[in-house]
């Protein structure tokens, strides 16, 4: 009864199936359903980690609430190439000084991580942020501007479209292609060897290699 009670203490026990039960306590309540938006993760994994949070206040909830704190205020999208970048350091795509003659557009950050990881493509990456017929998701935001502009400026030879194999991805990549025909660049899409509804990131190196080396060439009309 007494180590019940000590654990009553915080507010969160287990009981005897092993099932977390929890007070109704807004905080707590507000905090799993924002946990629970996260990605991967459902009501109960989000019960989890904040019983996990709640009993180490001092090694997490402060350190976390700090950090996020932070991001909140530091971390923002870079308006020129779409990636994400610090306030206080700059964006790291940007600050890039080696010279490339390709870029690689994709759909999200993670996907240039998982290209990077697989040290298919060297080259500059252009982030859209997601697709144009994503919910809520204006054409101006996808930075296509930019990256005319970055295609022009820094006199890039090849521009590889890395959108998912998503009907939403085709049409994106569609439309920048579109955007493009006033450029000199060579425009190519990853190969259709995509899994259809395939999203760059969860695919494996050797899917990626054998998209990337049999891209194929989408102004081959128009030369
Ligand atoms: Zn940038």
């Amino acid at each position: 009864m007494k180590k019940f009670q000590k654990q009553l203490e915080v507010l969160v026990f287990q009981d005897l199936n092993g099932h977390f039960r929890m007070q109704n306590i807004n905080e707590i309540e507000d905090l799993i359903k924002i946990i629970s938006k996260l990605p991967g993760l459902g009501p109960k994994s989000a019960k989890r980690i904040v019983l996990k949070l709640i009993n180490n206040k001092e090694e997490l909830v402060k350190p976390l609430a700090a950090t996020l704190a932070q991001v909140y205020k530091n971390v923002t999208r870079c308006n020129f190439c779409g990636s994400l970048k610090s306030n206080l350091y700059g964006c790291n795509n940007c600050q890039i000084k080696k010279k490339f003659d390709k870029i690689c557009v994709v759909e999200d950050i993670a996907d240039q991580w998982s290209i990077e990881n697989s040290k298919i493509f060297q080259g500059y990456f252009h982030i859209l942020g997601g697709t144009i017929a994503s919910v809520g998701q204006r054409k101006e935001d996808l930075l296509i501007n930019s990256l005319v502009d970055r295609v022009v400026k820094e006199d890039i030879n090849e521009v590889i479209l890395a959108t998912s194999a998503t009907v939403e991805g085709q049409t994106t990549a569609y439309y920048i292609q579109d955007s493009l025909k006033n450029t000199k660049a060579k425009v190519t899409k990853l190969a259709q060897g995509l899994p259809v509804g395939g999203e760059i990131e969860s695919l494996d190196d050797g899917t990626l290699f054998s998209a990337f080396k049999n891209r194929s060439n989408l102004n081959t009309n128009s030369e």
